[in-house]
């Protein structure tokens, strides 16, 4: 029930993800055999195969945009004293510009048929969650990391944020970072390695009783729908990242589709 923290690199807190155009991604991509694999390690290939996948993630993009690029509409244009030469789709184009209204259909594309797709995808790498279960090892109840201190997590909480709520409903902070890493030395290094310098803060749950919880029945959603992200780094022996390993990259691809749509949008918006 960790933050969706998934360092800088790879996932922004919050972010809905999306994707479309993984079929290339699909037949390339190769099995992966992370059983024996340290946890770090597996983090580091994924980490450097995520520049590869950004830009495979960018030029599916272009080539979707591309192809209902107006074919040389400058021929007939009518606007005078235009001096563009390069027919980019961030070119800055005057009004009543045939690429000006191309501009808006990518806006209308990249947010409506095509962000429909990478929710669908979302949701298929969700799903496929389902095909596994829980192994009640209690390592998530033991360690969770949030970027926000627990008062500020009180604050969210009494503004409504619901994953704030169900957070401070269950976890209580632990005195000190040394307590949280002899709980899981391995996995609180690798949490403290990728979110480099930026300070967090470490929480634990109470009712947790050996490794069961005890108050199973009543536990909140963000106990139930752990792990809520494709790309949420988990304790080693977490049964889920048998899940994890196998979606990764199309997750990966997906948020890097995701970040490329929002800087069309900054751009183009
Ligand atoms: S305003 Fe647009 S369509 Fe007209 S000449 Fe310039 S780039 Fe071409
Ligand atoms: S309420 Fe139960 S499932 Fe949720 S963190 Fe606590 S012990 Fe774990
Ligand atoms: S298997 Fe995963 S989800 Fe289940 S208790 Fe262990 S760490 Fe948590």
């Amino acid at each position: 029930m960790v933050k969706q923290q998934y360092v800088k690199f790879i996932v922004g807190t919050g972010n809905l993800w999306y994707y479309l155009g993984m079929e290339n991604f699909f037949s390339s991509a190769t099995p992966q055999k992370e059983e024996n694999t340290p946890l770090v390690n597996q983090y580091d290939d994924l980490k450097n195969n995520y520049q590869r996948i950004f830009v495979e993630a960018a030029e599916s993009i272009r080539a979707a945009v591309n192809k209902f690029k107006p074919e040389n509409p400058c021929t007939l244009c009518t606007i005078k004293d235009c001096s563009i030469e390069k027919k980019d789709v961030f070119t800055n184009y005057p009004r009543g510009c045939t690429y000006k209204d191309w501009q808006a259909q990518i806006i209308t594309f990249l947010t409506g048929e095509y962000q429909q797709k990478l929710k669908n995808t979302y949701k298929m790498i969700m799903d496929k969650k389902n095909e596994y279960s829980c192994n009640c090892c209690g390592d998530c109840c033991r360690l969770a990391v949030s970027e926000y201190s627990y008062e500020q997590l009180k604050q969210r909480a009494a503004r409504g944020d619901k994953f704030s709520q169900d957070f401070v409903s269950v976890f209580v902070p632990y005195k000190t970072e040394e307590e949280a890493k002899a709980v899981n030395p391995e996995y609180f290094d690798l949490l403290n390695s990728l979110v480099e310098d930026e300070k967090t803060y470490y929480y634990y749950c109470p009712k947790l009783k050996g490794s069961l919880c005890s108050n199973y029945e009543n536990r909140p959603n963000i106990c139930k729908d752990f792990p809520h992200n494709p790309l949420k780094l988990l304790p080693s022996r977490c049964s889920y990242n048998t899940w994890r390993a196998e979606i990764s990259k199309q997750a990966l691809l997906l948020k890097a589709k995701t970040d490329i749509i929002e800087f069309y949008k900054n751009k183009l918006g």
